[in-house]
C-alpha cells in the first residue's frame, strides 16, 4: 500500500487526504494548528463569518430610509440614513472563533472516518531519500514528543502567508494581522486597511458596514478578482486621495 503523508492540513492537505484514502492509500496528514488550516481558522471561514454580520448591519442600516424600520424603542425621531443598531464586536469575534473551531473538528472527523490518521503537529522532511525512493517525515508535537514517519510520497501543503511592512509591524494593539482582528472586543472608530485586493476590500467593507470608519490604503495598481471585489463607496480613498 502505498504510504503518503501530507505536511498541512489547509484545503490543499485535507482534500488530498481524502482523495488519497478513498483510493486505497495509507495517508497520514500533519497539521500544527488543525486540521481546515488558515483557510478555515483564520482566513475564509472567520473573513466570511464576519461580513455575514456586516451583511446584516448594512440590511438594517437601510432599513428605515427603505423601510421605515426603526430598531431602537428609544429613537424619536431619525432626521436620515441613520445607524440603527449597533454591534457587540467581542460576541461577533467569539461566534468567528467558534465556527471555525467547528469546522475545523467537522473536517478532522470527516478525513478520520475516510481512513486517514491525523497528527497534530509540525512536520519536516529529514534527511535524503531512501534508495527504495521512500521519505522520512519527523512530527514534533506542541510537547517536543517526535514521531517519525515513512512515506513512499510526501506533499506539502503549508500554505503561505501575507506580507508584513518591516516598519509596521503588528502588535495585536494598534497595528493588526488578519489574525489579530478577531480579537478585538471594541469596535475602533478608525481603521486603515493596508491593501485593497479582495482580502483589504472585504475588511474594510465589512468594518464600515459595522460602523467604523474603515478605508483601504494601497497602490491604485494593486491586482484584485473581480468576481469577489465589490464597489467600494465613494467615500473610499487610497492615501494617495485617489478612489479605491
Ligand atoms: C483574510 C483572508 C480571507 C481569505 N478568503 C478567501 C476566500 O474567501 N476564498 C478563497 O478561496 N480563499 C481565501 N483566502 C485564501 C485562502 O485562505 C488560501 O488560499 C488557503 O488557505 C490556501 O490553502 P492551503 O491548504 O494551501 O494552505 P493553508 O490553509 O494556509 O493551510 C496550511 C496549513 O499548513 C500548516 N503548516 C504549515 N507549516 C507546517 C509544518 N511544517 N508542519 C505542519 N503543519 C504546517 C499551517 O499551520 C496551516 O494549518 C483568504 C485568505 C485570507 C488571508
Amino acid at each position: 500500500m502505498t504510504r503518503i503523508v501530507i505536511i498541512g492540513g489547509g484545503p490543499g492537505g485535507y482534500e488530498a487526504a481524502l482523495v488519497g484514502a478513498q483510493l486505497g492509500a495509507e495517508v497520514t496528514v500533519v497539521d500544527r494548528d488543525g486540521l481546515g488550516g488558515a483557510s478555515v481558522l483564520t482566513d475564509c471561514v472567520p473573513s466570511k463569518t464576519l461580513i455575514a454580520t456586516a451583511e446584516v448591519m448594512t440590511t438594517f442600516d437601510s432599513s428605515y430610509e427603505e423601510l421605515g424600520i426603526i430598531v431602537a424603542d428609544d429613537t424619536p425621531h431619525v432626521e436620515q440614513a441613520a445607524r440603527v443598531v449597533g454591534v457587540d464586536l467581542g460576541k461577533v469575534n467569539r461566534r468567528v472563533k467558534r465556527l471555525a473551531l467547528a469546522q475545523s473538528h467537522d473536517i478532522t472527523a470527516s478525513v478520520t472516518r475516510a481512513g486517514a490518521r491525523v497528527l497534530r503537529g509540525r512536520g519536516r522532511l529529514e534527511g535524503q531519500q531512501d534508495a527504495d525512493g521512500s521519505r522520512t517525515v519527523v512530527v514534533t508535537d506542541a510537547d517536543g514528543e517526535v514521531e517519525r514517519i515513512t512515506a513512499d510520497a510526501v506533499l506539502i501543503a503549508t500554505g503561505g502567508h501575507p506580507r508584513e511592512i518591516p516598519d509596521a509591524l503588528p502588535d495585536g494593539e494598534r497595528i493588526l494581522n488578519w489574525t489579530q482582528v478577531y480579537d478585538l472586543d471594541e469596535l475602533p472608530e478608525e481603521l486603515i486597511v493596508v491593501g485593497s485586493g479582495v482580502t483589504g476590500a472585504e475588511f474594510a467593507g465589512a468594518y464600515q458596514a459595522l460602523g467604523s470608519r474603515a478605508s483601504p490604503s494601497s497602490p491604485p495598481a494593486t491586482a484584485c478578482c473581480p468576481a469577489r471585489t465589490r464597489t467600494p463607496p465613494p467615500s473610499w480613498r487610497t492615501s494617495s486621495g485617489a478612489a479605491a
